[in-house]
């Protein structure tokens, strides 16, 4: 942390806030410019309080040096992570492929898509039980039945389910029959909703906010890992920007951003980001290309009748040609499928 102090500040002030650092056992050292002294600020400057020292009429400002998150920071953790589902994983060397339909609509819908993806080459099965939906009047999933017909898929081939999880009275159900809790952008910064995943052991698969800045999503991350709960999985789905002609804006630099930053793995939903199927095949491969560990990707084997989401999800048959040239790409990446 660096502290600027008021050109004006007095030896008396600058000694009181000194001592004030000190006594929270960090070390305040002086550098005296030909205007201005600023206080560099080293240890554990987070039990420092910055209102504290803000609200003093001699200190300018105070400018942190550190991230604030601490367990999804990579200087704490330099490998990258990998996190376990079931016998899969996620943030190895091989993409993690999530496809499947954004809503789960009868048994026949589920388990024909689930096949379909899985012979493709997908490594989990996607499918919305609980939908956030803008209006009320929305078909808002099945609940509780669509968890029980993606069980159902599951048995059927064998691939691991992902659902999102919308309030923490569902939790119990989901940590039971779920292998991957999404967690949806519009809940990213639910925080009582996070710290109870933090008390789980289940791989979250966290989307970030429409609106949210990458430090605000790793903060998430974050609220889930200081409860005990490591295995997080980020998700960039598009932001809201100015631009209306898509959905959402994908922030593919954001990737390179995570990455550097901190350990966990972080996949890219190009559905939700475009908001258009025919853009989806080419923002996968330009995902793959910036470093993301994997997609999720809206699948439907008949779009134009889905009950959520059909213009934005692809065919099976487009599916399928999407991971053949993924798995060439994915060989120029020194990655695997
Ligand atoms: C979804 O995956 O179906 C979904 C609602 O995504 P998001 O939370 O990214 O909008
Ligand atoms: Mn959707």
């Amino acid at each position: 942390m660096v502290i600027v102090l008021n050109p004006k500040a007095t030896s008396e002030q600058i000694n009181e806030l000194t001592q004030e650092i000190e006594k929270e056992g960090c070390t305040a050292c002086p550098t005296y410019g030909s205007f201005q002294v600023i206080l560099g600020v080293v240890g554990d400057t987070s039990k420092l309080n910055q209102d504290r020292i803000l609200i003093k009429d001699y200190v300018e400002k105070v400018l942190k040096v550190q991230e604030p998150y601490k367990k999804a920071n990579r200087c704490f953790h330099p490998e990258n992570s990998v996190v376990p589902i079931g016998q899969a994983s996620i943030g190895g060397t091989k993409l993690g492929i999530i496809a499947g339909p954004c809503s789960v609509e009868s048994e026949e819908q589920i388990v024909t898509i689930a096949k379909q993806v899985k012979a493709a080459g997908a490594s989990f099965l996607r499918g919305g039980a609980y939908k956030p939906r803008t209006s009320p009047y929305s078909f808002q999933g099945l609940k509780e039945e669509g968890l029980d017909l993606l069980k159902i898929a599951r048995q059927e081939t064998g691939l691991p389910i992902v659902s999102e999880l919308m309030a923490i009275n569902t939790l119990d159900r989901f940590v039971q029959d779920v292998d991957i809790i999404q967690i949806g952008a519009r809940n990213m910064q639910n925080f009582d909703l996070l710290k109870e995943l933090g008390q789980t052991n289940k791989p979250i698969l966290l989307k970030r906010g429409l609106s949210a800045t990458i430090e605000e999503w790793l903060m998430s991350a974050e609220y889930i890992m200081a409860e005990g709960n490591e295995n997080v999985i980020l998700c960039e789905r598009g932001i809201r920007t100015f631009e209306t002609y898509t959905r959402n804006t994908l922030d593919l630099s954001a990737i390179l951003a995570v990455k550097k930053l901190s350990h966990l793995p972080v996949l890219v939903d190009p559905s939700h980001a475009a908001g258009k199927w025919w853009m989806v095949e080419s923002l996968s491969k330009a995902a793959v290309a910036v470093g993301a560990d994997g997609l999720i990707i809206e699948v439907h084997n008949d779009p134009a009748n889905a009950k959520c989401d059909g213009s934005q999800s692809i065919k099976p048959e487009r599916f399928e040609a999407l991971m053949q040239s993924l798995g060439q790409l994915a060989r120029i990446e020194n990655r695997t499928i």
